[in-house]
């Protein structure tokens, strides 16, 4: 397997720049998730990786080798796509074997490779099937050996679960995982959905308008987003995101709200304000970091619950507060109800601060 250096990116189409700037290394044998929303530039940044479009500046090098000019067959990387690509007329195992015959490989070294990766990915009994016989996660499946008999230095998959249904991508999400770890591949994975990437990758790089906006493990980017947009792009239901004042007098910071209630900063909330100077401050919470009472709790904000949507183990609570939609869980059996009267309080250890005009999470 090999590393992965992305220096200084850009793919530009006409006035338009598709991937700005970005620059990335992925280690040898890790697996890194390219997120983000539609548009954002994940998949171009993927084909860039391919060499399937031309880059408009930088340099991209897979294991020690810069490849800019290397054509796409000649960069030892194998591409997994969301609607499998498979040949409808042959069977599994000559869709194995294709990518091999192709290559010029002796007979018997195609037969055992394709027999080792069906091997590995448990569809030994499947190999004399067509395509049109096999379910969407055995096609996924097949889609996936072909790229690993070609034991290619990277692996490159475009939202390779999309098609299927919920159920089976869950469980494709797990073989996949496994895939990495027992074969120790370096992988690039372009997925619009954050949970995927969270649950599979040892690393994300969260994109949005053509920018990377943070690079890091799923658990620092869940739980030290650098900015307001990744905040909300990660976590579902997303992060509340509060508009607020901060105001410091006699030693004490407060953040206020629209409706007049003010919260008392901690001494390390606080600094993090008075570093920044500004006044306009965004409080981000996760809904499991808001304690809601139904009865008043003194020093808690009122509110109102807006829509209640009970999921089975844990029931989600909206309500408004300073103009923004604050989400909130509970355990199913409180008894709230919309237009209710409820009272909210923020966990200071795990709430988040944001320059409101910067939209950057203050340090
Ligand atoms: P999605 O999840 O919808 O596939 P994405 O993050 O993969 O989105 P890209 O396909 O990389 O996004 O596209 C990034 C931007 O570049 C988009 O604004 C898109 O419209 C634009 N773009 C992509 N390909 C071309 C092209 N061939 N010509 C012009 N603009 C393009």
């Amino acid at each position: 397997m090999a590393h992965v250096v992305l220096r200084n990116l850009v793919k530009t189409y006409g006035p338009h720049t598709a991937v700005n700037n970005v620059s990335l290394t992925v280690n040898d044998g890790e697996f890194v998730a390219l997120v983000g929303p539609s548009g954002c530039g994940k998949t171009t940044t993927l084909n860039l990786v391919a060499g399937l479009i031309p880059i408009t500046s930088g340099d991209i090098s897979i294991g020690d080798r810069v490849v800019n000019d290397v054509d796409p067959k000649n960069r030892d990387i194998a591409m997994v796509f969301q609607n499998y690509a498979l040949y409808p007329q042959k069977t599994v195992y000559k869709n194995l074997a294709f990518p091999l015959q192709m290559r010029r490989l002796p007979r018997d070294e195609i037969d055992r490779k394709v027999k080792e990766a069906a091997r590995v990915l448990d569809m030994t009994h499947l190999l004399e099937r067509k395509p049109r016989e096999l379910s969407g996660g055995q096609q996924q499946r097949v889609a996936l050996g072909r790229a690993l008999v070609r034991d290619p230095a990277v692996f490159l998959m475009d939202e390779p679960l999309s098609n299927l249904d919920a159920k089976l991508r869950v469980q494709m999400r797990s073989e996949i995982k496994r895939f990495h770890q027992d074969l120790e591949a370096t992988i690039i994975y372009v997925t619009h959905d954050q949970l995927e990437a969270v649950t599979m990758a040892d690393k994300m790089a969260v994109m949005n308008g053509g920018f990377l906006q943070q690079y890091d493990s799923p658990a620092q980017v869940f739980n030290h987003p650098v900015n307001m947009f990744v905040a909300s792009f990660i976590g579902s239901p997303a992060m509340s995101l509060i508009p607020l004042e901060a105001s410091s007098a006699n030693g004490r910071t407060v953040l206020t709200g629209e409706e007049g209630w003010s919260i008392e900063l901690s001494p390390h909330n606080a600094r993090k304000v008075e570093r920044s100077t500004t006044k306009k401050v965004v409080l981000g919470a996760r809904h499991s970091t808001i304690k809601l009472s139904t009865s008043p709790v003194p020093g808690a904000i009122p509110a109102k619950a807006y829509t209640v949507e009970p999921t089975g183990d844990i029931t989600f609570v909206q309500a408004l507060l300073s103009g923004a939609v604050v989400n909130i869980s509970v355990p199913p059996t409180m008894p709230v109800a919309p237009d209710q009267p409820i009272w909210l309080e923020f966990d200071q250890e795990r709430m988040h601060l944001f320059d409101g005009a910067t939209e950057m999470a203050l340090e």
